[in-house]
C-alpha cells in the first residue's frame, strides 16, 4: 500500500510558535499557566504538562505566575481580568489572529461586525472580544439570525482564520440578499487555504483518506468533512491506535492529513503502524 503525506500536514506557523513561546518559559521561577488548551490536541497539553505547563479554565488570582495566552488569543477583557488576578502576560496569540483583529477594528468604526465562525471557539471569542460593539456570529446558512440581519443596513464580515470558502460563500450569498451594503474581508490564513487545497486533491488521488487530530480541533473537523464529502473511505483518528485493519482491504493507496495542532510524531506513529503492511511512503513533509 502506498502512503501519501500531505505537504501541509500537522503544525501551522501559528500553533508551532505558541508552543515554542511556551517551552522556553519553563526554568524560570514562576508557575506558568495556560489559559485553556494551548492547541486543542491533548498530547500536546500532556507534553507541556509534564515540563511544568499547567492548563487553567478560569482566571484566579496569582502570584509570581505567568500566564500564556493561546495561539487562538483572547479578548480584551481577559488580558485586563489576568494582569488584575496579579499574572505577568505572555500573548502567544498567532500573529495573523491580531491582524483580523485591526481588520475588524477598522471595519467596526462604520460597519456592523458579522463573523463567519464557530460560536464558541476561542478565536471568535477573541475577535469579538477585542470589538466596541458585539458582533453578530453566523456558524452555517442554517441558523441566519434573520430578524437582526433584516435591520443591518452596512456590514463589515470577518471569517475565522479556518472557515472553508464553502461556508463563507454560502453565507454571504445570504447576506447579500437581506443586507443593502455588505462587504467580505476574507480573513482565513493561508496556511489553512493551503491544507483546503490539498484536502480537495488528496481524496481523489488516494482509496482511502486519514485524517488525524483532536476531535476537539475546529480545522480538523473542517479537513475531515470536505475529505469525507469526497471519499466516502475518509476517517478521522487521534491517534495510531485507532486505526482498524479492516478499513485496508483490498486498499491500494492511503493519503494522509493532520490537523494544524496534531504533532509530528503523532502522525510518524500513524505511518510507522501502517508501514508494517507492505508500503510505499511518499511524503511531502518538507
Ligand atoms: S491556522 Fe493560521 S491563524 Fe490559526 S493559528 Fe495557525 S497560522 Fe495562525
Amino acid at each position: 500500500m502506498k502512503i501519501n503525506i500531505a505537504k501541509s500536514s500537522g503544525f501551522c506557523f501559528g500553533v508551532r510558535r505558541a508552543i515554542d513561546i511556551s517551552k522556553k518559559l519553563t526554568g524560570k521561577k514562576k508557575k506558568v499557566y495556560v489559559l485553556g488548551d494551548i492547541v486543542h490536541n491533548s498530547f500536546v497539553v500532556e507534553d507541556l504538562k509534564k515540563i511544568g505547563i499547567r492548563k487553567i479554565s478560569r482566571i484566579k488570582p496569582a502570584l509570581n505566575s505567568i500566564l500564556i495566552i493561546r495561539a487562538h488569543g483572547a479578548g480584551q477583557k481577559t488580558f485586563e481580568k489576568a494582569r488584575l488576578a496579579g499574572y505577568s502576560i505572555v500573548d502567544a496569540t498567532c500573529p495573523k489572529v491580531k491582524a483580523i483583529y485591526k481588520i475588524a477594528q477598522n471595519a467596526e468604526k462604520h460597519s456592523k461586525i458579522i463573523i463567519i465562525g464557530d460560536n464558541n471557539h476561542a478565536e471568535v471569542k477573541g475577535i469579538a472580544g477585542q470589538l466596541k460593539t458585539k458582533p453578530l456570529t453566523i456558524e452555517n446558512s442554517k441558523h441566519l439570525p434573520l430578524k437582526k440581519l433584516s435591520r443591518i443596513k452596512k456590514a463589515a464580515v470577518i471569517t475565522q482564520s479556518t472557515q472553508t470558502i464553502e461556508n463563507i460563500t454560502d453565507i454571504m450569498r445570504h447576506l447579500k440578499r437581506i443586507i443593502p451594503e455588505v462587504t467580505l474581508f476574507d480573513t482565513t490564513c493561508r496556511a489553512f487555504r493551503i491544507k483546503q487545497q490539498e484536502i480537495r486533491s488528496m481524496p481523489k488521488e488516494n482509496d482511502l483518506m486519514l485524517i488525524i487530530g483532536s476531535k476537539q480541533s475546529a480545522n480538523t473537523k473542517r479537513l475531515y468533512q470536505i475529505s469525507k464529502s469526497i471519499n466516502k473511505k475518509t476517517y478521522w483518528i487521534e491517534h495510531a491506535k485507532e486505526l482498524n485493519r479492516n478499513w485496508f482491504k483490498s486498499i491500494k493507496s492511503t493519503g494522509i492529513m493532520s490537523g494544524a495542532s496534531t504533532p509530528d510524531h503523532i502522525t510518524q506513529e500513524v505511518v510507522e503502524l501502517l508501514s508494517r503492511k507492505k508500503t510505499t511512503k511518499t511524503s511531502g513533509k518538507r
